[in-house]
């Protein structure tokens, strides 16, 4: 239980706040946080500028959903997109995951989670009626459902095909590939991109 302190507050401070990083446990943070320490002037201050300035510029795009440091975001700004595709997508990470494969020039729409009744997560704590609004406003021929192959994320699937039905979009979805209860996040780009190139109607 009381594990005996070796470093100073703002160190184990450090280690602490390292730790709650996704991929990084206790031990790892400690690792990473030596690291830092010994490369002070290469890493750890220039880190710290670099985090500074996220805090101060990050935003939530209020069209997308996306994260970027404008908002409309960098994807929803770029004229070069063609903005008939549609990609929705539960979280950024599976927004990031899609365009690291190359694979669609679309623009995105990030739901924010899933439909998750036995955690209390309804249609109003996600982006649908923002999404429902984007499609109605004309101009998108397609809209694809790339959400994760969970139980949940296919519940959501179905909720969002009814909302979009009768607004003249083609709804498809993810097809072949993605495993079930895969996570789009966790995927090879290869795998992701033969999924969107073997979409189907939904
Ligand atoms: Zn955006």
């Amino acid at each position: 239980m009381s594990s005996k302190r070796i470093a100073g507050p703002e160190i184990e401070r450090l280690i602490q706040l390292l730790a709650k990083v996704p991929g990084l446990g206790p031990r790892s943070a400690r690792r990473a946080a030596l690291h830092l320490i010994k490369k002070k002037d290469q890493l750890l201050a220039p880190l710290a500028v670099a985090m500074a300035d996220a805090v101060d510029k990050v935003r939530v795009c209020s069209t997308c959903g996306n994260v970027d440091t404008s908002d409309p975001c960098t994807i929803c700004t770029d004229a070069r997109r063609d903005g008939s595709l549609l990609i929705v997508v539960e979280d950024v990470s599976d927004l990031w995951a899609l365009e690291r494969t190359g694979a669609m020039n679309a623009r995105y729409h990030v739901l924010g989670g899933t439909l998750s009744p036995l955690d209390g997560v309804g249609p109003d704590d996600l982006t649908i009626d923002r999404l429902v609004s984007r499609v109605a406003e004309g101009g998108v021929k397609e809209v694809i459902l790339a959400v994760n192959a969970t139980v949940e994320g296919q519940t959501t699937a179905h909720y969002i095909t009814d909302q979009l039905a009768g607004l003249g979009a083609r709804v498809t979805r993810l097809a072949h590939g993605v495993p079930v209860g895969g996570e789009l996040d966790y995927l090879d780009e290869g795998t992701i991109a033969a999924a969107l190139k073997s979409r189907t109607a939904f």
